[in-house]
């Protein structure tokens, strides 16, 4: 789940406690940061994903980045105790939008994180739950169960946001649709 936490992460907590399952929490600078030692301590990975979320910010210099990502990382030691070694870029990390404000920086920040110590996860199916406007749970439901088809191993994106209400309402069916297709759950580690 990224860019949480939410108005939803506790509507999400309550499904993943139902099913007994871990997720993975990509954080951003929120109002919810209170949240975060919920997350935690329900054993649910927590991984870096950006303070400001901001590509123009971010992506503009490397030294940009790296202010940004040790914003986040300050924050969730501090609400967790935890120093998270685990990222997720934003846009992922071969987005195009990028090399807009910074031509190969991408290159650069895909070589330097694991140098520091981070491993950053893209994803292999998309919910489509960050397409415009309010993506029905149905189709949200069918792009994880047709993405994840024939897969032997998948990560899920999809987003933690006050606004995706569709992505709460998609959990449980998904979830068993995910079960029945044999999968197991767990959180990322590094
Ligand atoms: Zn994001």
């Amino acid at each position: 789940f990224d860019d949480g936490p939410s108005n939803n992460t506790l509507k999400i907590l309550d499904i993943l406690d139902t099913y007994g399952i871990k997720a993975t929490f990509f954080v951003v600078g929120t109002a919810k940061m209170d949240y975060l030692p919920l997350i935690h301590s329900k054993g649910h990975a927590i991984g870096l994903h950006s303070t400001s979320h901001s590509y123009a910010n971010i992506y503009s210099s490397v030294n940009n980045y790296l202010t940004d990502i040790k914003g986040i990382s300050d924050i969730v030691y501090a609400k967790t105790g935890v120093r998270s070694n685990i990222m997720r870029f934003p846009g992922g990390s071969s987005n195009a939008v990028s090399a807009s404000y910074c031509k190969g920086i991408m290159t650069e920040l895909t070589t330097l994180m694991p140098s520091l110590g981070y491993s950053y996860y893209d994803w292999n199916v998309s919910s489509g739950d960050a397409a415009g406007g309010t993506v029905p749970s149905s189709r949200i439901v069918s792009n994880v169960l047709n993405g994840a088809r024939g897969k032997k191993s998948i990560c899920v994106l999809m987003h933690d946001t006050g606004a995706k209400g569709t992505t709460v309402q998609a959990l449980p069916q998904m979830i068993e649709g995910l079960h029945s297709q044999g999968f197991r759950f767990a959180a990322l580690n590094a």
